[in-house]
Parts: structure tokens; C-alpha cells; sequence
């Protein structure tokens, strides 16, 4: 039974086979498994840490080739579903010359929105260490009832909840409900992760391109809720900040030459998790914070030196390896 449990969202990327085009002009696409959730857990198992998935794929020649991948990572997916109602989720993903990204999402329903709370498996929950999610499970029903009470399982049973509210503005109806919707898995979590385009939109403080860590205690604060204990900014080539209620740091990032950062924040929850589950009673202590987020802030510099997320994944010794060569 895995330690780390981490629920939501696994479908395909359609990454186009050329760079810096519009999906208008990307003559051909290849296939990329995706899914911050997923990618997460498969951070875990490449670092050591056993981990299991929790969603739901179609019945479909992708799901099965997600279902594949995922335990060719060393992956439990025993308490994985399939739909025989809906196709697996699939995202057209672009990265133009712009800069910008390009999105495209099939899911009208895609099954992991089909997920359902009396398919949420509660003794394999509750015998975990830790419960990861994200916030796309939470867009539409039946799969954000599914997503509240899996963590309200999490939470009975004295797990470590960790949550990462990613923000795809364009999945939701509205910002407003983009806003409320990211804020509903909240006051489960004792760990969070936030970009700091994630924190300013949620606390309502506007926060410049390199936030002092004042201003990012600020806001963190203006949400913080009764049992976090600590809550991670990322904040790309920069590295990170940890905040918790009485402290906060930065624990600055490496140089590396960037190839393609999907993932750098799902292979950086995963070092994050790493050292937390290692350091059990210590974790939000300041004392081992600073090692803790220089840990995970080389798991996603190194994700960010390959293209594609779970291909670009580090395992330990990767990470040690790459910590060890550093002045
Ligand atoms: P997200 O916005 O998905 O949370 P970021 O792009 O901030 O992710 O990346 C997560 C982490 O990965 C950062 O906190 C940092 O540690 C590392 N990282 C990301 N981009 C770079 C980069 N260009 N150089 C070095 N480290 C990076």
C-alpha cells in the first residue's frame, strides 16, 4: 500500500512536434502523458517514495496507455477507474513564439470529470501517509464531490494533506468562480504550493515580477486558514519561498538551462513531499525548511532541463548528484 496518495486528473497532451508554433500551425502532435496530480506521483516513486493514483480515465486506448505508464514508473494505480461513458481527458498544448501557451481541452464530459464520490476508496486512503491534490478535480461535479471527500477521508484519518490549486483560468466559467472554486479545497490542506500569479489571485495582492518575501508573507497571510502550517511559493529560475505562520524564507533557485518547464511544479511537489515524509515531526520546523526547498527546487530545475514532465522527472540520486556539483 503506497505512502503517498495523490488524486485527480491524468490525460494526454497533444504536444505539438514542432516548437514555437500556433495549434493553427503545428503540422503534427505527439502524444504526452499529463495531469499535475499524476505527474506528482510519479515524482514521488522516482525519488523513493511509494505513491498511488487515484482517478479516472476512459476505457480507451489513452487511458490504458496512461494506466501503462504510470506503473511502468513504479506507480500504484490498483484504485485507478475507467469510464465506459467518457474518453479520456486530452489537452492540445502550444508553446507559441510568443512565448505564450496555446491550449485546447477535450473534455465535454472527459471521464476524470466523471469521477464519483462513491468510487473514492476509503481504506486505501486512510492507511496512507500523505494525500496530494490539485484543483481541477474541483471544476465540475460529480468529480469535486468526489475530490471533498476523498480529502475529508485524508483528513479524518490524520494524513498530511497537501494541495496545489493550479490555476487554467479558462477551464472555469469565470474568474470569480475560478477564485471560490481554488479556495474550496483550502482549508483542508496543512501544506500548500502556489505559483506567486496563484497567490496574488487569490489573496487579492498584487505581487510584481520578483515579490520581496514581505510582500509574499502579506498575502500569504491574508489567506492563511487555521491548520496550515506552511505554504510554498514558487517562483520559477528565482526557486522558492516557504511561509509559515511565525516564519518565512527563500531558498533560492539553481541556474540551469532551461529546455521546457512543464512539470518544474509537479517534480517540485514532489521534492517538497519528499523531505516532509522524511522529516515527519520536523517538517514545518524552520530549522529544516531551507534544506527541505533547496531539495525541491533542484527536483524542478532538473524536470525543467528536459522536455515533456514525466520523462524530464529526476530520481534521488539524479537530484543528489546534481545538489553535490553545486559551489
Ligand atoms: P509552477 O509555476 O508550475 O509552480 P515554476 O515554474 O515556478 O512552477 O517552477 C517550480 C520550481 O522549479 C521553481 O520553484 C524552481 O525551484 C524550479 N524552476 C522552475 N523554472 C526554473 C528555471 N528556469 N531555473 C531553475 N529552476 C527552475
Amino acid at each position: 500500500m503506497p505512502d503517498a496518495i495523490c488524486f485527480g486528473e491524468l490525460l494526454i497532451d497533444f504536444v505539438p512536434t514542432v516548437t514555437g508554433v500556433s495549434l493553427i500551425e503545428a503540422p503534427a502532435f505527439q502524444k504526452a502523458p499529463g495531469g499535475a496530480p499524476a505527474n506528482v506521483a510519479v515524482g514521488l516513486s522516482k525519488l523513493g517514495v511509494s505513491s498511488g493514483f487515484l482517478g479516472k480515465v476512459g476505457e480507451d486506448a489513452f487511458g490504458h496507455f496512461l494506466a501503462q505508464t504510470l506503473e511502468k514508473e513504479g506507480v500504484d494505480i490498483s484504485e485507478l477507474r475507467y469510464s465506459q461513458q467518457a474518453r479520456t481527458m486530452l489537452a492540445f498544448v502550444s508553446l507559441r513564439a510568443d512565448g505564450e501557451r496555446d491550449f485546447m481541452f477535450y473534455r465535454h464530459p472527459s471521464a476524470d470529470m466523471l469521477y464519483a464520490p462513491e468510487e473514492v476508496p476509503e481504506s486505501y486512503i486512510r492507511q496512507a501517509k500523505a494525500f496530494h491534490f490539485g484543483s481541477i478535480s474541483l471544476i465540475s461535479e460529480p468529480s469535486r464531490s468526489a475530490t471533498l471527500r476523498a480529502v475529508e477521508i485524508a483528513v479524518q484519518a490524520g494524513l498530511l494533506v497537501s494541495y496545489d490549486p493550479n490555476l487554467r483560468l479558462n477551464l472555469w466559467e469565470s474568474a470569480e468562480a475560478a477564485r471560490q472554486g481554488l479556495l474550496l479545497g483550502w482549508p483542508y490542506a496543512s501544506l500548500i504550493k502556489v505559483s506567486a500569479e496563484e497567490l496574488a489571485f487569490l489573496s487579492g495582492h498584487a505581487l510584481g515580477e520578483q515579490p520581496a518575501l514581505s510582500e509574499l508573507r502579506a498575502a500569504a497571510h491574508a489567506i492563511w486558514h487555521a491548520g496550515l502550517e506552511l505554504l510554498v511559493v514558487t517562483l520559477g529560475a528565482q526557486g522558492s519561498a516557504w511561509i509559515t505562520r511565525q516564519g518565512a524564507g527563500l531558498a533560492p533557485g539553481f541556474s540551469v538551462k532551461p529546455v521546457d518547464t512543464t512539470g518544474a511544479g509537479d517534480g517540485f511537489v514532489a521534492g517538497l513531499l519528499h523531505g516532509v515524509l522524511s522529516q515527519p515531526s520536523a517538517w514545518h520546523d524552520p530549522q529544516a525548511l531551507p534544506g527541505i526547498c533547496r531539495f525541491a527546487n533542484a527536483v524542478g530545475a532538473l524536470t525543467t532541463t528536459q522536455r515533456g514532465a514525466i520523462p524530464a522527472l529526476p530520481d534521488r540520486r539524479q537530484v543528489q548528484h546534481f545538489m553535490e556539483q553545486q559551489p
